[in-house]
């Protein structure tokens, strides 16, 4: 990793044309998005903790340009609309991140648009990779299936049963991809590390947000803290809390498994298993994530990411038989928010806050589109982008307690049977 030296907390009362809550991909994004539009206006970035120490930089770093699922309504009119809606923003967000890669000069291990597979263990996940090429094609999608032979020639395992390629999914090294985008801002914007906002109150006809050392008075807001957002009363019961889990291995001898060095693959069903192989200096290691868990109290349990882990030994070794005696290495979890609706918590939430939350789980391309549009929408700009998500409708409510838990737990637990051994 590369080093960094962090940015300071905020102390003392600042001013600012705009302040934004969050520095993950959506924070990230407006601000980058402002400093672009107008380097006139003043930006204080936030973040709670330290960057990439979030969701952003621990995820699996896929920056994914196509939408993942087959809709029900099949290749209709209203489906195309749609899948050409969720492509135009993906895209945005993968334009963006090359964007940053290109004037950053970043290195293939952080950033490399090397495109994805979606990965298929079983009957119906091959049936589903099927349908999802006929609609690529219906699309005029570029995509190769691969069988048996051409999935085991790339990912060195037998195991999968057949895959198929799309070229536009960019990967990244997350932590440090986030960490050179938010320090390259710092010669623009003001960023404010291990400053978590306290309070958001009126100051006349300002803001004021207070953090535990300082202040900062803007005159608008964009709140990019995700679930966090519902902490100052925003989409109160309209935000589900899921959490996602991840392992990665100890450094393996790359001639202990044949195939390509470096390749991502996602699963052919959505709630299966995403698998990376990432080439290191020191030798080769394989990302696992799997696993949701419904956490209402956005918290994640020692316990919970143990009993995740056992899950994952079992997939790994599944995959990579070859590799039983390689053991993990890291194990961590991390949350995300998803609504009843899919639709993002997005839009002006009251006078002068915009909201960029809600990024319903493929966040490295979600919430990067709506930081971009909520950073137009606070400059009074307006873009296809931004008509996109003013088009789009509000979550809808969660049900009440217990009903949600219950709910959600059974959801999760169903799906997660129903990409079995995905
Ligand atoms: C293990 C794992 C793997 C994943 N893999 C992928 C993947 O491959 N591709 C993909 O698209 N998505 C993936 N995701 C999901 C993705 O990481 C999230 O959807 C994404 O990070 C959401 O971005 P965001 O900017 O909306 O929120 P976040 O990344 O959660 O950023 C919000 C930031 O706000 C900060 N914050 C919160 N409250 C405050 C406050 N009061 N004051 C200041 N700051 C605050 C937080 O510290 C955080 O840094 C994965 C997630 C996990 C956990």
């Amino acid at each position: 990793m590369l080093p960094r030296r962090e940015a300071t907390a905020l102390d003392g009362r600042r001013v600012v044309d705009v302040a934004i809550i969050g520095a993950g991909f959506a924070g990230l994004a407006a601000a980058r998005t402002i400093s672009l539009l107008d380097p006139t206006v003043s930006v204080g970035l936030l973040e709670a903790g330290l960057i990439g120490d979030g969701p952003a930089g621990a995820n699996s770093g896929f920056i994914i340009d196509l939408p993942h699922e087959v809709s029900s309504d099949g290749f209709g009119q209203e489906a195309a609309a749609k899948f050409r809606q969720s492509v135009l923003l993906q895209r945005s967000a993968v334009a963006l991140a090359t964007s940053i890669a290109d004037e950053l000069s970043l290195a293939k291990d952080i950033f490399d648009p090397c495109g994805r597979y979606s990965i298929a263990m079983s009957a119906e996940g091959d049936k589903h990779l099927d349908e999802y090429a006929s609609l690529l094609t219906h699309m005029g999608e570029v995509h190769r299936r691969l069988d048996n032979a051409d999935t085991a020639a790339v990912t060195g395992s037998k195991a999968f049963k057949t895959s198929l390629f799309t070229p536009g999914t960019a990967i990244i090294h997350p932590a440090a991809f986030v960490r050179a985008w938010a320090d390259a801002l710092r010669s623009k914007i003001n960023v404010y590390e291990r400053s978590p906002a306290l309070s958001i109150e009126r100051s006349g006809a300002a803001w004021l947000i207070k953090t535990p050392a300082g202040s900062l008075e803007t005159g608008k807001i964009i709140l990019a803290n995700n679930g966090h957002a519902q902490s100052f009363g925003f989409f109160r019961r309209q935000l589900i809390h899921v959490f996602t889990y991840a392992s990665l291995t100890h450094e393996f001898d790359p001639a202990e498994l044949s195939g390509h060095r470096k390749w991502a693959a996602t699963p052919a069903l959505p709630m299966g298993t995403t698998v990376r192989r990432i080439n290191t200096a020191g030798g080769d290691r394989i990302l696992v994530r799997s696993r949701y868990s419904y956490n209402p109290d956005i918290a994640v349990t020692p316990g919970a990411i143990s009993r995740a882990g056992k899950l994952h030994d079992k997939k790994f070794a599944h995959r990579f038989p070859g590799l039983r005696d390689v053991g993990m290495e890291y194990r961590w979890a991390g949350a995300m928010a998803l609504t009843r609706n899919h639709v993002p918590a997005f839009g002006e939430v009251e006078d002068d806050i915009i909201a960029a939350c809600g990024c319903n789980g493929l966040g490295a391309s979600n919430s990067t589109a709506s930081g971009i549009a909520a950073a137009e929408l606070a400059l009074g700009r307006d873009s296809d982008l931004l008509q996109i998500y003013r088009s789009m409708p509000a979550p809808t409510s969660i049900p009440p307690e217990p009903f949600t838990t219950i709910g959600a737990r059974a959801q999760l637990a169903y799906r997660e049977w129903r990409a079995g051994v995905e």
